[in-house]
């Protein structure tokens, strides 16, 4: 028998469904990866005999032919996703004991179509970070290194956990979130496919909310039609989520392979960034031509107000985040550090519980909504927001079908290298990314191709809003043209 950590999702459901083995044998070869990786430290709790039982479950059910589209399929969960009688702690001391009574309605979606949890995994601290260096339980390592070398790099955040876990075969799928880049700058950083749907398309309820305007959930899988296959579980409208949009789910599934002759892709110039590493430059250009040579036609597009997105974002998300996170008072849930009186008790608690960055969060987004300056920053970072938006429509509007642009500017970089001294070094990752946020767009980032130091490098499609499936076309296109890319096993 083949190893079955090597499997595609699809392949997976293919041979559970011709019996070729069973749940129980494929989270098994699964639980024994997740064992012997704990030196990249993705997961953060494991739940190895939950996941045991689910899979007799999904074992039973496949007999009785009533499996789901996911019977058997052992995922991992960001542990940004509450689940029900399972640690979650969004990564974050101030939830280090937190045991949710309740269950996030995208993994609920998942288990009832019959996946199996292999446990939670690592995220930068309430997810704000590109690099899961702001773990409360440590960083995550990439499974890729660079040739010739055994420095540890990061694997992109701040869902690094759920792309570290995927790309090393240590599940088939992994959830993540995207604020700003979160699925698709590490989806890139570790050769996988990530997936950010357009906002409203998941529900929000039960993950621990960031920046409520911008947060989405989303897939981490080794191939699109993998991502498709979950995307379509995870998606749908939900009554606990006001913002959940209430449309049919397509089959995204059937999108992969389809023509994309005649679709209009745009290049839009401002991507050009100053510095931009000649390799990411040949990468984007390689990409254009796979599509074109697909049947696409490219057209160069202008997204002016593109050089204001990354500033806006600093802006919009803190001060989301300040008035999210005013909940961890020590008094209804979490950690609580003891006072003479409530306020010193709140104080302690905020200042123990919460890390560096979540902090400067905290204190950059009170400040940007105070009396006073809320009309210089909040208001103002508002209504770039809404020229960023009516940049991709006027786009869109001209009949452009979808946007190609480098997913990052750069490679995974070393664990401890950027923003040690100045966090706008980090936060330049997510320039390529933050936009499609702002403007609420769905976003595909692939894998493309490598670096001079053998690293991957991805390409992101930005669609039209609950044009997914147009993404997913497009996606697979690139795939098939750049293949898959696996790091050579060193744990
Ligand atoms: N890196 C970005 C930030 O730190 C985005 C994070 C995210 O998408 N959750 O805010």
């Amino acid at each position: 028998m083949t190893d079955l950590t090597s499997l595609s999702l699809a392949e997976a459901r293919q041979g559970l469904k011709a019996k070729a083995f069973t749940a129980l044998e494929l989270t098994d070869a699964h639980i024994f990866a997740v064992e012997k990786a704990r030196a990249l430290n993705a997961f953060v709790l494991e739940t190895a005999e939950e996941a045991r039982m689910m899979a007799q479950a999904a074992d039973l059910r496949i007999a009785r032919g009533e499996g789901g589209p996911l019977a058997g399929i052992p995922l991992g969960i960001k542990d940004l996703f509450a689940t029900k009688g399972v640690r979650t702690t969004a990564c974050s001391r101030i939830l280090e004991n937190f045991v949710p009574p309740y269950e996030s309605t995208v993994t609920a979606r998942l288990w009832h179509d019959g996946a199996v949890m292999l446990g939670k995994l690592n995220n930068d601290e309430f997810a704000m970070g590109s690099s899961n260096e702001t773990s409360a339980f440590g960083p995550v390592v990439n499974p890729w290194r660079r040739e010739g070398s055994d420095a540890k790099l990061v694997p992109g955040g701040s869902s690094g956990g759920s792309a570290a876990a995927v790309a090393a075969h240590l599940c088939l799928g992994a959830t993540g979130t995207d604020t700003g880049g979160s699925i698709r700058q590490p989806a890139a950083f570790t050769g996988i496919v990530g997936m950010k749907p357009t906002y409203g398309r998941c529900s929000r309820w039960g993950i621990v909310a960031f920046a409520s305007s911008l947060d989405q959930a989303g897939p981490f899988a080794r191939t699109v039609r993998d991502t498709a296959i979950l995307l379509r579980s995870m998606a749908g409208h939900d009554a606990k989520d006001t913002t959940s949009v209430d449309r049919p789910v397509p089959d995204y599934e059937a999108a992969v392979g389809q023509s994309i002759k005649g679709m209009k892709i745009g290049i839009p110039k401002e991507y050009r960034i100053d510095g931009m590493p000649a390799e990411i430059e040949r990468l984007w250009r390689q990409g254009g031509e796979w599509l074109k040579a697909a049947g696409a036609e490219l057209v160069e597009v202008s997204l002016p107000h593109t050089k204001y997105a990354l500033p806006a974002y600093y802006i919009v998300a803190p001060a989301e985040a300040s008035s999210n996170l005013a909940r961890y008072d020590g008094v209804r849930y979490g950690a609580r550090v003891p006072g003479r009186d409530i306020i010193e008790m709140y104080e302690n608690t905020r200042a123990r519980g919460f890390g560096p960055e979540v902090r400067r969060r905290i204190m950059i987004g009170t400040y940007v909504l105070s009396a006073g300056y809320y009309d210089a920053y909040y208001l103002r970072a508002q209504k770039v927001r809404t020229l960023i938006k009516r940049d991709f429509e006027e786009c869109f509007a001209r009949g452009v079908n979808a946007i190609l642009t480098p997913a990052t500017p750069s490679a995974a970089f070393g664990i401890g290298e950027k923003g040690g001294a100045d966090p706008i070094e980090m936060y330049l990752n997510d320039i390529f990314t933050v936009t499609v946020n702002m403007a609420g767009l769905p976003g595909l980032a692939v894998p493309a191709g490598k670096d001079g130091q053998g690293l991957p490098l991805g390409l992101q499609l930005i669609g039209r809003p609950f044009d997914e499936e147009g993404l997913f076309s497009l996606g697979e296109v690139i795939e098939q043209a750049a293949g898959r890319f696996t790091p050579a096993q060193w744990w």
